[in-house]
């Protein structure tokens, strides 16, 4: 089978080092991809949103199925561009439809979405241009701190947790005056929750679901979660309070009704759900619906996943998800990021990467943010490189992780330390 990727992080050459290890997988093109996927498939120039060019693409060298990675074009309707097009429409998008993709496109659908299905998340409400006083006096019905929230896609700052309510005022005014373009037009004001985050990850055909291993990521730039929030500096896999029971109340109150609501709603979704959960006196609560995978859990969850991933991607095709087999590897994975120096703010590119081909046999080096310039690999992001290890428990593979961390070397190079040690 031939198979077309789209995206160019870490989740794709994640998901591309599991696609290729597929007996079922021919041939993988990966678009754009980065220096890393370059080595499991091969990389090809096409925009990850260009999607007449991704469809010329797929005829011209009878691709038999589309994997989408990252969210904009899920969100701006990959799927639907691909089913309309008389040439492409047989050829399956693993993602969902541009209606299902609201989950994560719209905050304020999918917060409705939830309430529709009685599926547990933080009380809230929405408000626009022409509602500002009525956000202002609900303000001041919660809790401090206050949550607002973009409601469209705004590369992952859309969300701000404000300390005072007079803040909290100024921020939604604005908001809604305009701080995020359209994104915020509307704002979701919901109620603060506290506790430990847990992303937990599955596949469904729209109709079956199976559930891949959980991750934890941590988003701050600082070790001990201290200072700015990036796109995610590690993760690991599993995760400790996802007990079997606790897993249980996740699959029960969150992961059905929401494969049932889909349906019901008559959304078409084939694809990922990554449902961003919090852990509230023992109870999940649902703090985000994403319509992809992860990044940097993929980089953890795929190396945990046993089962043959085009299998499960077959059964998405199929209809029967229900009847293939999901293994899980039953070591713990820690993944490390290695990012820029000045990351998260402005940061410098093309420096040289070396010694990747150091890092022992037991972690498995994920690119982000890498190019091949003039036959070198160099750094192209501000998440440059990581490195996934796998450990009996935590600290194995975090000190794993942490000599591959040491071994590969760029200027500037940054990474914490301590990723998976709170748990
Ligand atoms: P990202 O794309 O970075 O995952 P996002 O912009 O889609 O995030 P959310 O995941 O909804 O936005 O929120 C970002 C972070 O803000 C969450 O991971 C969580 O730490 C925090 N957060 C969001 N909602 C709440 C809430 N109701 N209570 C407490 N913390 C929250």
């Amino acid at each position: 089978m031939k198979i077309l990727l789209l995206g160019s992080g870490g989740r794709e050459h994640a998901l591309a080092w599991k696609i290729a290890q597929s007996p079922k997988c021919g041939k993988l093109f990966i678009a754009p991809g980065n220096a890393g996927t370059a080595a499991v498939g091969e990389n090809v120039s096409l925009g990850v949103d260009d999607f007449e060019a991704q469809k010329d693409f797929v005829v011209s060298h009878d691709v038999d199925m589309v994997v989408v990675g990252p969210e904009d074009p899920l969100v701006k309707g990959v799927y639907d561009a691909f089913k309309a097009d008389a040439r492409t429409k047989g050829v399956p998008v693993m993602g969902p439809s541009k209606a299902g993709a609201q989950l994560e496109g719209s905050k304020d659908f999918a917060k409705g979405f939830m309430k529709r299905h009685h599926i547990p998340t933080a009380a809230y409400e929405t408000f626009d241009g022409t509602t500002v006083e009525e956000g202002c006096r609900f303000l001041e019905t919660l809790k401090a701190p206050y949550v607002l929230k973009a409601d469209g896609l705004a590369a992952g700052k859309g969300v701000l947790i404000v300390p005072t309510l007079e803040e909290a005022k100024k921020e939604l005014r604005e908001m809604l005056g305009g701080m995020f373009g359209v994104a915020s037009a509307k704002v979701v004001i919901e109620e603060f929750l506290s506790g430990i985050e847990c992303s937990v990850f599955v596949l469904t055909d729209g109709k079956h679901y199976q559930i891949l291993p959980e991750a934890k990521d941590y988003k701050r730039i600082g070790e001990h979660d201290t200072g700015l929030n990036t796109g995610g500096m590690g993760s690991v896999s599993p995760v400790p309070f996802a007990t079997k029971e606790w897993m249980k109340k996740v699959e029960d109150r969150i992961i059905r009704p929401t494969v049932e609501g889909l349906a019901a709603e008559g959304l078409d979704y084939k694809g990922f759900i990554f449902f961003g959960l919090i852990n509230v006196g023992g109870d999940p609560m649902v703090i985000e619906y994403n319509c992809r995978m992860g990044d940097p859990e993929t980089e953890t969850v795929m190396p945990r996943l046993k089962s043959d991933i085009v299998d499960l991607f077959e059964g998405v095709v199929h209809g029967d998800l229900d009847r293939r087999k999901v293994v899980f590897d039953e070591r713990e994975a820690v993944c490390v990021m290695l990012v820029s120096g000045g990351y998260p703010q402005g940061y410098r590119k093309g420096f040289p990467i070396r010694n990747i081909d150091k890092v022992g046999p037991e972690s498995i080096v994920f690119h982000s943010g890498t190019a091949i310039r003039d036959g070198q690999v160099v750094t192209n992001g501000g998440r440059v490189i990581c490195v996934t290890s796998y450990g009996k428990d935590k600290a194995e593979a975090l000190r794993k992780s942490m000599l591959g961390a040491e071994t590969i070397d760029f200027e500037g190079k940054y990474y914490r330390r301590d990723i998976g040690q709170d748990l």
